[in-house]
């Protein structure tokens, strides 16, 4: 079983993809606790070129994102999904779709072949959305900004639509929940969402 978390920068992503890890091994599940970009040895590098680098356009981070999904999902993902693993992770190919698509004006339908093709087709069963005004989620964040995190507020409006977008397109694979809610009520939310998936 494969699950996402998206939304913008300080949602609360790794807080609830901890707190749903933990739930889910508690069901004795093994689970594979992930992120993107860096959730591989090589992607640690990627994130690093593509956060801090100097003189990344936006073509050249979209293909450093596709490039470290790519190997995180041969390397990491796959396998890990073939032993009977619930992996969850900590953004996807949807971030893509939103930051470089449309937050960096690349164009959508266009960052999303190229992910899917980074990926051979492999999509989450479920995709939770923590969506949160960009300004709310600034305020939330703690220590240096990196790049990313210092571009402009219409680029992070951009983003937040593109996903809220996405999300009312594919009802089905999304869940979208209020960032502004409570930790455990958002975790219950996703436990309820993820649950029959798993039987229980
Ligand atoms: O969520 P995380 O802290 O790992 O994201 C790192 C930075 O990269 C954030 O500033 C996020 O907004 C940005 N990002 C991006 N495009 C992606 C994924 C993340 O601009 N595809």
């Amino acid at each position: 079983l494969f699950l996402s978390f998206e939304g913008g920068d300080g949602a609360g992503k790794s807080t609830q993809a901890r707190l749903l890890g933990d739930w889910l091994t508690s069901l004795g599940r093994e689970v594979v606790l992930t992120r993107e970009p860096g959730g591989t040895e090589l992607g640690v590098l990627l994130r690093d070129a593509v956060l801090h680098g100097d003189h990344v356009d936006a073509r050249t981070e979209a293909l450093i994102y596709a490039t470290d999904r790519a190997h995180h999902v041969a390397s990491l993902v796959r396998p890990a999904l073939a032993r009977g693993a619930v992996v969850v992770t900590d953004r996807y190919l949807d971030s893509s779709v939103a930051y470089q698509g449309s937050g960096r004006d690349l164009g959508a339908d266009e960052v999303e072949r190229l992910s899917l093709w980074a990926v051979d087709g492999l999509l989450p069963a479920v995709t939770v959305l923590l969506d949160l005004d960009p300004v709310a989620g600034k305020a939330r964040l703690t220590g240096d900004p990196d790049r990313l995190e210092r571009a402009g507020d219409d680029f992070h409006r951009r983003t937040r639509e593109a996903f809220l977008g996405r999300a009312a397109a594919e009802p089905a694979r999304w869940l979208v929940l209020d960032a502004t809610r409570p930790v455990d009520e958002l975790a219950a939310a996703v436990r309820d969402r993820v649950a029959p998936l798993l039987g229980v």
